[in-house]
């Protein structure tokens, strides 16, 4: 893979002069992973990249996070750009906003597997389960090794008859099983919608850039593929549709100031 602090010479020539959208996750990519969600907050030089960011004009910034949009907004917290909670479900920007129509219509359908999960689970130390509206995760980094597997035979038993029906699917994340109704809808499509609004209340089209760390995005890498950059943050290599990567979230941030540098 393309380590994207080698490349920046040719990324700036395919860039310059154009708008540009910059697409982030959240978790793993503008913070480090941490234990508990709530552990996870913008570290002040992250912050201060971000603003100076969304208040250059040619340049647009979206939020993308698996979390629920009220909690992906308190966390950031940043007028003037786009969020989009529970992996693109819920959109909004201002006074613009998006639910997906099928998905508010299974809130119910996922609280009540809240509560299903939440009595089977409760012996099991370090779980956190997260009713986030329109998915729900059950997140297992705190829970002991042995434990896990029944943490995940839990999940899937309650699930199983939600996923038989096709009401239901069960996706993966870093130590986090998400539970989300089974609908045509993900981050790329999340990233679409976004692109779509800003070229209709813009004049010109716009140069998408995504960055992310996790399974959830490789759907927007791929719907930017071959209009614009795609970068995965992680350690080491990985199997992975995007087509830079970046190590960790500090060289994010260096990423973010260079690209307010360049204009
Ligand atoms: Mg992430």
């Amino acid at each position: 893979m393309k380590y994207l602090l080698d490349f920046l010479d040719d990324l700036k020539g395919r860039i310059e002069g154009q708008k540009k959208t910059l697409l982030l996750d959240y978790d793993g990519t503008l913070t480090p992973i941490v234990n508990t969600p709530r552990e996870a907050i913008l570290s002040q030089e992250m912050r201060s990249t971000l603003e100076s960011l969304k208040d250059d004009p040619d340049l647009v910034v979206a939020i993308i996070s698996g979390r629920s949009l009220s909690d992906i907004k308190s966390l950031v917290s940043l007028d003037g750009i786009y969020y989009a909670g529970n992996h693109g479900m819920e959109i909004e920007y201002e006074n613009e906003s998006y639910v997906h129509p099928d998905a508010k219509n299974m809130k119910d359908m996922i609280s009540r597997i809240c509560s299903e999960l939440k009595p089977r689970l409760d012996n099991i130390e370090g779980k956190i389960i997260e009713d986030k509206g329109l998915t729900a995760s059950v997140h297992y980094r705190m829970v002991s090794e042995e434990n896990v597997p029944r943490v995940k035979e839990i999940v899937s038993s309650i699930m199983a008859r939600y996923v038989e029906k096709g009401d239901i699917k069960m996706t993966r994340g870093k130590k986090v099983l998400e539970i989300r109704p089974n609908i045509d809808w993900d981050k790329g499509k999340a990233v679409e919608w976004v692109l779509e609004s800003i070229d209709i209340t813009g004049s010109d089209r716009t140069f998408p850039i995504y960055i992310g760390d996790d399974r959830t995005d490789e759907d927007a890498f791929l719907a930017i593929k071959n209009k614009g950059v795609s970068v995965l943050v992680s350690s080491g290599a990985k199997d992975t549709e995007a087509e830079y990567i970046l190590y960790n979230v500090e060289e994010v941030r260096k990423f973010l100031s260079w690209l307010g540098r360049i204009g």
